[in-house]
Protein backbone atom coordinates (compact mmCIF):
# COMPACT_ATOMS: atom_id res chain seq x y z
CA UNK A 1 0.00 0.00 0.00
CA UNK A 2 0.89 3.36 0.21
CA UNK A 3 2.30 3.60 3.58
CA UNK A 4 4.67 0.38 2.56
CA UNK A 5 2.67 -2.03 4.27
CA UNK A 6 1.74 -5.23 2.21
CA UNK A 7 -1.95 -5.23 2.16
CA UNK A 8 -2.33 -8.51 -0.34
CA UNK A 9 0.09 -11.61 -1.32
CA UNK A 10 -0.87 -12.73 -4.73
CA UNK A 11 1.27 -15.71 -6.00
CA UNK A 12 0.48 -17.82 -9.25
CA UNK A 13 1.67 -21.10 -9.73
CA UNK A 14 2.65 -23.26 -12.98
CA UNK A 15 2.94 -27.05 -12.68
CA UNK A 16 5.34 -27.71 -16.08
CA UNK A 17 5.50 -31.15 -15.52
CA UNK A 18 3.81 -32.17 -18.08
CA UNK A 19 4.60 -29.45 -20.90
CA UNK A 20 8.76 -30.65 -19.56
CA UNK A 21 7.83 -34.77 -20.26
CA UNK A 22 6.10 -33.86 -23.26
CA UNK A 23 9.47 -31.75 -24.45
CA UNK A 24 11.80 -33.98 -23.47
CA UNK A 25 9.50 -37.40 -25.35
CA UNK A 26 9.48 -35.10 -28.30
CA UNK A 27 13.03 -34.24 -28.27
CA UNK A 28 13.83 -38.15 -27.78
CA UNK A 29 11.22 -38.97 -30.68
CA UNK A 30 12.83 -36.28 -33.40
CA UNK A 31 16.46 -37.86 -32.11
CA UNK A 32 15.59 -41.50 -32.85
CA UNK A 33 14.01 -40.12 -36.27
CA UNK A 34 16.80 -38.88 -37.39
CA UNK A 35 18.89 -41.74 -36.78
CA UNK A 36 16.56 -44.26 -37.81
CA UNK A 37 16.09 -41.89 -41.29
CA UNK A 38 20.42 -42.40 -41.09
CA UNK A 39 20.65 -46.23 -40.97
CA UNK A 40 20.00 -48.95 -43.24
CA UNK A 41 17.00 -51.34 -41.58
CA UNK A 42 18.54 -54.55 -42.69
CA UNK A 43 22.06 -54.31 -41.56
CA UNK A 44 22.19 -51.33 -38.95
CA UNK A 45 25.02 -49.49 -41.16
CA UNK A 46 24.80 -45.53 -42.20
CA UNK A 47 22.55 -45.69 -45.48
CA UNK A 48 23.14 -43.76 -48.90
CA UNK A 49 21.25 -40.71 -47.72
CA UNK A 50 23.42 -40.14 -44.47
CA UNK A 51 26.92 -40.97 -47.32
CA UNK A 52 26.33 -38.37 -49.12
CA UNK A 53 25.73 -35.80 -46.91
CA UNK A 54 28.99 -36.77 -45.30
CA UNK A 55 30.91 -36.95 -48.59
CA UNK A 56 29.42 -33.85 -49.55
CA UNK A 57 31.04 -32.10 -46.05
CA UNK A 58 34.58 -34.43 -46.34
CA UNK A 59 34.66 -32.82 -49.43
CA UNK A 60 33.86 -28.96 -49.02
CA UNK A 61 36.57 -28.91 -45.98
CA UNK A 62 39.30 -31.12 -48.32
CA UNK A 63 38.99 -28.78 -50.72
CA UNK A 64 39.04 -25.50 -48.51
CA UNK A 65 42.19 -27.26 -46.48
CA UNK A 66 43.45 -29.76 -48.95
CA UNK A 67 43.18 -32.22 -46.49
CA UNK A 68 43.50 -35.97 -47.60
CA UNK A 69 40.55 -38.03 -48.11
CA UNK A 70 39.28 -41.66 -49.84
CA UNK A 71 36.73 -43.38 -50.87
CA UNK A 72 36.41 -47.41 -51.35
CA UNK A 73 33.59 -48.62 -53.01
CA UNK A 74 33.21 -52.04 -52.47
CA UNK A 75 29.97 -54.76 -53.99
CA UNK A 76 29.90 -58.59 -52.81
CA UNK A 77 30.43 -60.97 -55.66
CA UNK A 78 28.25 -63.32 -57.56
CA UNK A 79 25.54 -62.31 -54.67
CA UNK A 80 22.68 -63.08 -57.07
CA UNK A 81 23.63 -66.92 -56.86
CA UNK A 82 23.60 -66.60 -53.33
CA UNK A 83 19.57 -65.28 -53.58
CA UNK A 84 18.78 -68.07 -56.68
CA UNK A 85 20.42 -71.22 -54.61
CA UNK A 86 19.93 -70.79 -50.95
CA UNK A 87 17.03 -68.20 -50.88
CA UNK A 88 17.05 -64.70 -50.31
CA UNK A 89 16.93 -64.98 -46.23
CA UNK A 90 20.65 -66.49 -46.62
CA UNK A 91 21.15 -63.13 -49.14
CA UNK A 92 19.91 -60.77 -46.33
CA UNK A 93 22.34 -62.87 -43.72
CA UNK A 94 25.44 -63.02 -45.84
CA UNK A 95 24.28 -59.36 -45.78
CA UNK A 96 24.30 -58.89 -42.34
CA UNK A 97 27.34 -61.31 -42.10
CA UNK A 98 30.01 -59.39 -44.66
CA UNK A 99 28.68 -56.20 -42.57
CA UNK A 100 29.94 -57.61 -39.18
CA UNK A 101 32.91 -58.79 -40.87
CA UNK A 102 33.91 -55.96 -42.65
CA UNK A 103 33.03 -53.22 -39.96
CA UNK A 104 35.43 -55.11 -37.26
CA UNK A 105 38.31 -54.33 -39.87
CA UNK A 106 37.33 -50.41 -39.93
CA UNK A 107 38.26 -47.32 -37.46
CA UNK A 108 35.67 -45.51 -35.55
CA UNK A 109 36.25 -42.58 -37.93
CA UNK A 110 35.85 -44.37 -41.09
CA UNK A 111 32.23 -44.03 -42.38
CA UNK A 112 30.77 -47.76 -43.67
CA UNK A 113 27.31 -47.15 -45.29
CA UNK A 114 25.42 -49.46 -47.63
CA UNK A 115 25.26 -47.42 -50.63
CA UNK A 116 22.72 -49.82 -52.97
CA UNK A 117 21.81 -53.71 -52.51
CA UNK A 118 24.86 -55.14 -52.31
CA UNK A 119 27.21 -52.47 -52.63
CA UNK A 120 28.76 -50.36 -49.55
CA UNK A 121 30.79 -47.41 -49.64
CA UNK A 122 33.94 -47.05 -47.05
CA UNK A 123 34.75 -43.32 -46.19
CA UNK A 124 38.49 -42.27 -45.04
CA UNK A 125 39.14 -38.89 -43.75
CA UNK A 126 42.78 -38.07 -43.69
CA UNK A 127 44.12 -41.04 -45.64
CA UNK A 128 46.00 -40.88 -48.58
CA UNK A 129 45.26 -43.33 -51.39
CA UNK A 130 48.31 -46.00 -50.19
CA UNK A 131 46.41 -45.90 -46.45
CA UNK A 132 42.95 -46.40 -48.10
CA UNK A 133 45.23 -49.54 -50.29
CA UNK A 134 45.47 -50.94 -47.17
CA UNK A 135 42.44 -50.81 -45.67
CA UNK A 136 41.19 -52.13 -48.62
CA UNK A 137 43.57 -55.03 -49.18
CA UNK A 138 42.40 -56.11 -45.13
CA UNK A 139 38.61 -56.29 -46.00
CA UNK A 140 39.32 -57.84 -49.27
CA UNK A 141 40.88 -60.60 -47.03
CA UNK A 142 38.43 -60.34 -43.90
CA UNK A 143 36.05 -61.59 -46.91
CA UNK A 144 37.98 -63.97 -48.46
CA UNK A 145 39.81 -65.95 -46.25
CA UNK A 146 36.79 -67.61 -44.68
CA UNK A 147 33.27 -68.65 -45.82
CA UNK A 148 30.16 -67.00 -44.13
CA UNK A 149 27.90 -69.78 -41.85
CA UNK A 150 24.43 -70.21 -42.79
CA UNK A 151 22.54 -72.63 -40.55
CA UNK A 152 24.28 -75.54 -41.82
CA UNK A 153 25.99 -74.17 -44.74
CA UNK A 154 29.34 -72.67 -45.37
CA UNK A 155 29.12 -69.80 -48.22
CA UNK A 156 32.09 -68.51 -49.63
CA UNK A 157 31.95 -65.03 -50.08
CA UNK A 158 34.21 -62.25 -51.85
CA UNK A 159 34.24 -58.80 -52.21
CA UNK A 160 35.52 -56.57 -55.32
CA UNK A 161 37.02 -53.21 -54.18
CA UNK A 162 38.00 -49.86 -56.06
CA UNK A 163 39.59 -46.91 -54.18
CA UNK A 164 39.45 -43.13 -55.15
CA UNK A 165 41.33 -40.71 -53.54
CA UNK A 166 40.53 -36.66 -52.87
CA UNK A 167 42.51 -34.52 -55.37
CA UNK A 168 42.81 -30.64 -56.08
CA UNK A 169 40.68 -30.57 -59.30
CA UNK A 170 37.81 -33.21 -58.56
CA UNK A 171 34.90 -30.77 -59.13
CA UNK A 172 32.87 -32.89 -57.11
CA UNK A 173 31.79 -35.82 -54.66
CA UNK A 174 30.12 -37.54 -56.95
CA UNK A 175 33.23 -37.74 -59.14
CA UNK A 176 35.42 -39.41 -56.28
CA UNK A 177 32.30 -42.00 -56.10
CA UNK A 178 32.50 -42.37 -60.08
CA UNK A 179 36.30 -42.97 -60.09
CA UNK A 180 35.95 -45.46 -57.14
CA UNK A 181 33.29 -47.04 -58.88
CA UNK A 182 34.95 -47.12 -62.28
CA UNK A 183 38.07 -49.02 -60.55
CA UNK A 184 35.54 -51.38 -58.67
CA UNK A 185 33.87 -52.43 -62.17
CA UNK A 186 38.04 -53.12 -63.09
CA UNK A 187 38.33 -55.13 -60.14
CA UNK A 188 35.18 -57.18 -61.52
CA UNK A 189 36.70 -57.38 -65.20
CA UNK A 190 40.31 -58.57 -64.09
CA UNK A 191 38.35 -61.93 -61.81
CA UNK A 192 36.82 -60.16 -58.67
CA UNK A 193 37.94 -61.20 -55.11
CA UNK A 194 40.78 -57.88 -55.71
CA UNK A 195 41.56 -54.36 -55.12
CA UNK A 196 42.09 -51.92 -57.87
CA UNK A 197 42.93 -48.28 -57.34
CA UNK A 198 41.37 -45.92 -59.91
CA UNK A 199 43.86 -44.18 -62.18
CA UNK A 200 43.18 -41.51 -64.53
CA UNK A 201 42.57 -43.00 -67.90
CA UNK A 202 45.86 -42.03 -70.24
CA UNK A 203 44.35 -39.12 -72.31
P1 LIG B 1 28.73 -59.28 -59.53
O1 LIG B 1 29.78 -60.23 -59.07
O2 LIG B 1 28.96 -58.81 -60.92
O3 LIG B 1 28.53 -58.13 -58.60
O4 LIG B 1 27.37 -60.11 -59.58
P2 LIG B 1 26.14 -60.02 -58.59
O5 LIG B 1 25.35 -61.27 -58.78
O6 LIG B 1 26.58 -59.72 -57.21
O7 LIG B 1 25.42 -58.70 -59.11
P3 LIG B 1 23.94 -58.36 -59.46
O8 LIG B 1 23.88 -56.87 -59.47
O9 LIG B 1 23.52 -59.10 -60.70
O10 LIG B 1 23.09 -58.92 -58.26
C1 LIG B 1 22.87 -58.23 -57.10
C2 LIG B 1 21.78 -58.95 -56.37
O11 LIG B 1 21.62 -58.44 -55.05
C3 LIG B 1 20.43 -58.81 -57.05
C4 LIG B 1 19.49 -58.41 -55.93
O12 LIG B 1 18.33 -59.19 -55.94
C5 LIG B 1 20.29 -58.71 -54.68
N1 LIG B 1 19.92 -57.87 -53.53
C6 LIG B 1 19.95 -56.53 -53.46
N2 LIG B 1 19.57 -56.12 -52.22
C7 LIG B 1 19.27 -57.23 -51.50
C8 LIG B 1 18.81 -57.47 -50.16
O13 LIG B 1 18.59 -56.55 -49.36
N3 LIG B 1 18.63 -58.77 -49.78
C9 LIG B 1 18.87 -59.80 -50.62
N4 LIG B 1 18.69 -61.04 -50.16
N5 LIG B 1 19.28 -59.62 -51.90
C10 LIG B 1 19.50 -58.35 -52.34
MG1 LIG C 1 27.63 -57.95 -56.77
MG1 LIG D 1 26.03 -54.73 -57.36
Amino acid sequence: GADDEVAHVCITLFDVTDTSITQRMLKSALRSLAEASSRDGLTGIHNRRYLEELLNKEFSRAQRYGSMMSLIMLDIDHFKRVNDVHGHLAGDEVLRNTVKRLRECLRDVDTFARYGGEEFAVVLPETPLKGALIVAERLCHAMGSNPITFGNLELPVTISLGVSQWVPGIPCYEELIRRADTALYQSKANGRNRVTLYHEDPA
